[in-house]
């Protein structure tokens, strides 16, 4: 059995946003030659996601209202983890949109189902931050 492994780097200028990043992990899964097996894609932060869904611009900014509802940023002495940061939020936006995803590779490609793409989401950035690609497989 192959096994291959990368880390991307993600600095995103803002706050929050969600990053297209299934052409990166395409790429990846070229290099690994791999042409039947799983792929793992995963945030190395805790305050980030990756997630799969529609690259479609109102259902992302759908998200971030919907994410801010749930646990907004201000105030932000509403939050016992705040103090000495004030990222609490970004803390329960990654859980909700998830650490991680797994995709099966089929004669070397990604094996997404319909509309399906691959999303960095970024909930406390300006600063550097790593997804992991994982790949194994024959
Ligand atoms: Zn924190």
């Amino acid at each position: 059995m192959k096994n291959y492994h990368k880390e991307l780097w993600f600095e995103v200028p803002t706050r929050r946003a969600f990053i297209n990043i299934t052409s990166q992990v395409e790429k990846c899964l070229e290099e690994s030659g791999i042409k039947e097996g799983l792929l793992l894609c995963n945030a190395m932060h805790i305050t980030a996601s990756v997630f799969i869904n529609d690259d479609e611009s109102g259902l992302h900014h759908d998200y971030d209202v919907w994410l801010e509802k749930l646990a907004p940023h201000a105030p932000v002495s509403q939050y016992r983890h705040n103090g000495f940061e004030d990222n609490a939020d970004a803390h329960m936006k990654r859980q909700i949109m998830g650490r991680e995803v797994v995709v099966a590779v089929t004669e070397g490609k990604l094996h997404f189902g319909t509309w399906e793409q691959i999303f960095y989401g970024e909930f406390d950035g300006r600063r550097r931050k790593r997804v992991l690609v994982k790949i194994i497989g024959e």
